[in-house]
């Protein structure tokens, strides 16, 4: 098989996979056990506590909260600031945002807070003008995605940081595909969600940092671990193995980000010379391990299936919402027809993608649409 899904999961590195049970067997007690093997278990979690706070800048390393995905980690955001804020009951989010984001704010809007969806470009950036605009003395939070998980497009969240800051709004964003991967102006952030499982480290870990000085209230209430905000005992081998994954992408960020631009350009070039009618969703602004390509006449599920059976994985939409017939809301924000957002594949890279990998997938892809196409009904 060609993998080329990054953007919804990777596999776990062979490294953490030897290491998980040594681990597992070394690190069993419950850090918060007063006996050694419990401290043991505690300086361990501690450690990798303090590694997270040294790279994101974080004097307090109580700010920095591991979780069990970063579902958990928005969610935990976005309930626990409206709970403890509730003469506040304004949002304000983009509209491109993923849906463990937009899910919960659409639960508040149900309980009646109002949610202003900040405009965005053609090319998915968000008019900053309009967000200097709809901030008022009742706006709970701003919350901006850093870099779109269909299209890959990045947002100026230090500009929207500063903004907020000003207005003394707190700012949250959702960091699952830029973190580890491209450089993150971690001072204007208040809150932002990590997950372990998109840089190689297995499913079940995240990461959230908070801003002490907000009242946030937690959503999970028990035994009180992560200083109050997130009850449940630790998951300490896969805070261990979220550390080393970082890592493992932080020494090799730049040669990695060489590598997905030379991908790019090989993927949108092979298909543009084979299918010139094919559009390419947000060009500039992006990162290369993420690009959506709409293919006219077909839709992106159709594609997805025919791919799978020659052995290439790609999605179309968010792989969270793969299975259902809605077009991708990310790709109607951009003023796409429901057509046009019907009929979007996204490829992304990860740490392991090869250039023949992709050379065959662009073969495989072009042979796929121009036979589907021939067949196709959707119009
Ligand atoms: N945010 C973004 C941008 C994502 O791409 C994803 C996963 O698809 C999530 C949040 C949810 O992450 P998790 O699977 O850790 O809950």
């Amino acid at each position: 098989m060609i993998y080329l899904d990054s953007a919804a999961t990777t596999p776990v590195f062979e490294e953490i996979i030897n290491n998980q049970s040594k681990w597992i067997k070394e690190y069993f007690a419950n850090p918060n056990s007063l006996h050694p093997d419990g401290q043991k278990s505690r300086i361990a979690l501690e450690e990798a506590r303090r590694y997270f706070a040294g790279l994101i800048d974080c004097l307090d390393e109580e700010e920095v909260i591991f979780t069990s995905c970063a579902t958990e980690s928005n969610n935990t955001i976005i309930k626990g600031l409206a709970e403890s804020n509730p003469e506040k009951k304004h949002i304000v989010i983009s509209p491109i945002e993923h849906k463990s984001v937009l899910m919960p704010v659409k639960y508040l809007a149900k309980k009646g807070y109002k949610v202003d969806f900040l405009k965005i470009d053609s090319q998915g950036k968000i008019d900053l003008d309009h967000l200097k605009k709809i901030i008022n003395p009742k706006t709970l939070f701003v919350g901006t995605i850093h870099v779109n998980n269909e299209t890959g497009v990045i947002q100026d969240i230090a500009e929207i940081g500063k903004i907020c800051r000003e207005k003394e709004v707190p700012f949250f964003s959702d960091i699952v595909q830029s973190f580890g991967k491209i450089d993150i102006p971690f001072k204007y952030l208040d809150f932002f969600s990590v997950s372990g499982h998109k840089i190689n480290a297995p499913k079940g870990i995240g990461l959230l940092k908070i801003n002490k000085n907000i009242d946030i209230t937690p959503l999970l209430h028990g035994g009180g671990q992560e200083n109050g905000f997130r009850s449940g005992t630790e998951n300490v081998v896969e805070a261990i193995a979220l550390k080393e994954a970082t890592q493992n992408w932080i020494e090799n960020k730049k040669n990695l980000w060489e590598k997905f631009k030379k991908l790019e350009k090989l993927l949108i070039n092979g298909l543009r010379e084979n299918i010139p009618e094919i559009k390419v969703v947000s060009e500039n602004n992006k990162v290369p391990y993420i690009t959506t390509v709409l293919f006219p006449e077909v839709t992106g599920q159709e594609m997805v299936v025919a791919l799978g059976r020659k052995g290439i994985d790609v999605s179309s939409g968010s792989a969270c919402s793969t299975g259902s017939p809605m077009p991708s809301h990310v790709l109607l924000a951009y003023g796409f027809s429901e057509k046009d957002a019907l009929s979007g594949v996204r490829f992304s890279f990860g740490f392991y993608t090869e250039e023949e990998e992709i050379i065959k997938a662009i073969s495989a892809v072009v042979e796929t649409y121009k036979k589907l196409k021939l067949f196709s009904s959707f119009s």
